[in-house]
């Protein structure tokens, strides 16, 4: 179990709102689909991390929860009240399982991004935290906001170092320990420019 990267998390935000004032980064929705029932503890501390990610590089994320099926939407509307009215948000999927072949073809098998949605696949990603000694928090929050960098980022948006690796190595893995895999400056700026275009035009 790697403490030191869950305790990073906590810091991190912390440490944050004193390198970004909120007031000043461009505003991203993500509505979010938690099918794979991953611990709420888990998808806190993960959605915190992101949060911190992004607002590295000039972004504040909101995190939209959104019901898996009607009967959670009935059992706590409120809970998905601002999913079931948000307009122009980005989706993100947490499915439990990829299936056979999804994202295998494309640049990562832990997850996939098309269009102005993303997917993780939790099996996997447990699986790979367990095979780094990560815990899935960590892991999923590097994902996360990797995935969304795809689709903000658009066309060809890997790079041999920073968050946006192809592949998460332990290099990657030990700079995330230290708060420090991030998006590149150039990354950051095409995000916002890109971001603050569809606020202005709507998305593509
Ligand atoms: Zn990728």
């Amino acid at each position: 179990m790697n403490r030191i990267l869950e305790g990073s998390f906590f810091a991190g935000v912390i440490l944050t709102t004193t390198l970004v004032r909120a007031a000043d980064a461009v505003p991203l929705s993500v509505r979010i689909y938690n099918y794979a029932e991953v611990p709420e503890s888990v998808l806190a501390t993960a959605q915190a991390e992101a949060i911190r990610i992004f607002l590295q590089a000039g972004i504040e994320v909101t995190w939209l929860p959104c019901a898996g099926s009607d009967e959670e939407f009935a059992k706590s509307p409120h809970k998905f009240s601002d999913c079931a009215q948000a307009t122009g948000a980005v989706i993100l999927r947490i499915e439990p399982k990829s299936l056979d072949g999804q994202a295998v073809s494309k640049h990562s098998w832990l997850a996939a991004a098309q269009s102005q949605r993303a997917e993780v696949f939790y099996d996997r990603l447990r699986q790979f935290a367990a095979d780094q000694d990560c815990t899935p928090a960590s892991i999923l929050a590097l994902v996360m906001a990797h995935e969304l960098g795809h689709l903000l980022l658009r066309g060809e948006s890997h790079s041999s170092h920073g968050i946006m690796v192809p592949k998460f190595r332990t290099q990657e893995l030990r700079c995330a320990q230290k708060g420090e895999l991030l998006f590149t400056p150039a990354q950051a700026q095409r995000m916002r420019d890109f971001q603050n275009l569809f606020l202005t035009l709507g998305r593509p």
